[in-house]
């Protein structure tokens, strides 16, 4: 499937997921990832499915929902789809929901990729360091990227692009916690000056042994960076499920799209009458249960065993 939804999500409501590119596909490998480390490393875009399927599932997601967005999020990083700038086009002629990208914004300093973005209502690039040190260290980028060129592209962007454009930094202990790096953080998010700042904090379980920082350095960060919101919260709502066959698929599917907390995830093995679903793919090690900060989620085995 190459889509999934609605979801909740903390920032877009009501969100139905568009994942254009195969796994795990991108030009980062952050230490926060929910999905591991990074297996095809790219900055090549490239036509990975068919733009058409990809719609018509869209369509028959939509038809029988109410989402607040459409949100281009994808296993990896969503601009490294040839078809985006199409696809969100085509978007905007047939659906009257508002689209959104989430992106580690680091081809937007591309002009295909800057004119492709024009066709969305809303942007949310990473800005997660304020030098290209800090850059290394929690995005972990392909080799060939540019820490300033990256910034200069999305500062460039920022002053063309109609639509709105919210920044999302996620704060992670031991890596741009430092007031320092806050600061040149921030320097670079006034020069973007986004409609909406949000800091993140790694609330789902990353592949990698990474951790929040304390809840005063929010408060800091809030402080320090105009406007910016907080996002530490869990999100709340019911998924959408009735695309799904069973338990087993719609468990699956989700949670290799979406963090997804156990009782989240009992919730839909109730839907379906199937509440034994969760303990035979935990048995048979295509599920694991992991607990983070204090939540338990069900995660897919595959994400935590290569
Ligand atoms: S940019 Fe997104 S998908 Fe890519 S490694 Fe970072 S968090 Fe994962």
């Amino acid at each position: 499937m190459y889509t999934y939804g609605p979801v909740p999500s903390r920032r877009l409501g009501k969100s139905i997921g568009v994942s254009p590119i195969p796994s795990k596909t991108c030009s980062y490998s952050c230490v926060y990832c929910q999905l591991g480390r990074t297996t095809n490393f790219t900055i090549d875009r490239a036509s990975f499915f068919d733009p058409n399927t990809i719609l018509t599932e869209l369509n028959r997601r939509i038809e029988n929902s109410e989402p607040d967005f459409i949100t281009f999020v994808g296993d990896g990083e969503p601009t490294l789809c040839k078809e985006l700038g199409w696809m969100l086009e085509q978007c905007k002629q047939r659906f009257d929901t508002p689209t959104a990208v989430i992106t580690n914004g680091s081809l937007i300093y591309r002009d295909d990729v800057k004119k492709e973005l024009q066709n969305a209502d809303l942007i949310l690039p990473s800005i997660d360091a304020g030098t290209e040190e800090t850059f290394k260290k929690i995005n972990r980028p392909h080799k060939n990227l540019n820490f300033e060129e990256i910034i200069s592209g999305i500062i460039d962007f920022s002053k063309i692009f109609e639509g709105k454009l919210w920044t999302e930094t996620m704060l992670v202990k031991g890596y741009n916690d430092s007031k320092d790096e806050l600061q040149n953080i921030k320097s670079i998010i006034d020069k973007i000056n986004p409609d909406k700042t949000f800091i993140m904090a790694p609330t789902r379980p990353p592949a990698e042994d990474v951790t929040s920082p304390e809840p005063e350095l929010y408060l800091y960060a809030q402080k320090l960076i105009n406007q910016a919101k907080t996002i530490t919260n869990l999100e709340k709502g019911d998924f959408e499920i009735s695309n799904y066959k069973d338990a087993r698929e719609a468990i699956m599917e989700l949670s290799s799209r979406h963090p997804l907390r156990k009782e989240q995830a009992q919730w839909i093995a109730k839907q379906f009458g199937q509440q034994q679903a969760i303990r035979k793919s935990v048995q048979n090690g295509e599920l694991i249960v992991k607990k983070y900060a204090g939540t338990k989620y069900v995660l897919p085995g595959k994400l935590f065993n290569r």
